[in-house]
């Protein structure tokens, strides 16, 4: 397959990112800083006119300009299963993933499992999608599973299995005064367009004892391997982590890293207790983020 074929077959789509994008973040979702973000490239892996900007302060990688929540739900409900199957050239599609799912969950769970300090009742899966990694889970835990998914289609195949599905986005998410011992955020981060409010409201939904898994692109083993940032940026990622940054952002929001692993294809994984939540080493952040800064420049 070459390379043309992939960007006649992206073109086809008709989808232009570049008038779309104008939402241009106040200040780092990080750390905070404004007008700290250096440029360090302009398109994606998909050809797409995207400007991945890094904060020097922190290392934060992401979008500028970005999509907005709008323009992201059609996004996600037009755009992105014929977009990576153009990228890809083979069909993905709810199907397709559910069999990834699959081998993803037993991976997972083979980790996870001997890591938890008591068995969990209920698990929360954020981002759960059609309930696959959740229902794996619950039944090798004997746990009652939650998925909470903005896509009414997945979570009607999860709720089919009689799981307890909650529609929406987590960052609009009120659990009141519930909480999990199990939460999850499974390949979803990255698409988050808020990670601090994100794992902020995933403290909050943590039982006492209980324990989070999530797990980030990490753009640093990415860029190691590829050599070219552009084979890492992809607009369906407003946000790029490395271990560093994943790091400080577990320290604002309260969270200990209790375990971690990398898996072959990029994804590193954390097991979190709840935590203090306190101030990371914003010196060693900046020196990392030169670094990276220096590698992709
Ligand atoms: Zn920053």
């Amino acid at each position: 397959m070459t390379r043309t074929m992939t960007n006649e077959r992206i073109a086809a789509l008709g989808y232009d990112y570049g008038a779309q994008a104008a939402l241009r973040p106040a200040e780092c979702n990080l750390c905070g800083a404004r007008e700290h973000a250096v440029e360090v490239a302009e398109r994606d892996r998909y050809g797409y006119p995207a400007t991945f900007v890094v904060c020097r302060r922190c290392g934060l990688g992401y979008l500028c300009p970005q999509l907005s929540a709008t323009q992201y739900e059609h996004f996600y409900s037009e755009i992105y299963r014929p977009l990576v199957s153009a990228y890809h050239g083979r069909r993905i599609d709810a199907e397709t993933v559910q069999v990834e799912q699959r081998d993803y969950a037993a991976g997972l769970a083979n980790f996870l499992l001997p890591l938890l300090p008591s068995p969990p009742r209920t698990i929360l899966d954020v981002g759960g999608s059609t309930g696959v990694v959740a229902s794996v889970l619950a039944a090798r835990l004997n746990a009652r599973a939650t998925v909470l998914d903005p896509s009414p289609e997945e979570l009607a195949v999860a709720g089919a299995t009689g799981m307890e599905t909650i529609p929406g986005l987590v960052e609009d998410f009120d659990p009141g005064e519930r909480s999990w011992d199990l939460v999850l955020l499974c390949q979803t981060i990255d698409h988050l367009l808020d990670l601090r409010g994100t794992l902020a409201a995933l403290r909050r939904m943590t039982a006492v004892g209980g324990r989070v898994f999530v797990d980030i692109v990490d753009v640093d083993v990415l860029l190691d391997r590829t050599g070219h940032i552009e084979r890492a940026v992809k607009i369906d990622h407003p946000y790029y982590l490395t271990r560093p940054t994943a790091a400080a952002l577990f320290t604002l929001t309260g969270f200990t890293i209790v375990a971690e692993r990398l898996t072959d294809d990029g994804h590193r994984g954390f097991v979190l207790a709840r935590g203090p939540a306190g101030e990371p080493n914003w010196l060693a952040l900046e020196a990392s983020a030169a670094q990276f800064v220096a590698a992709v420049s």
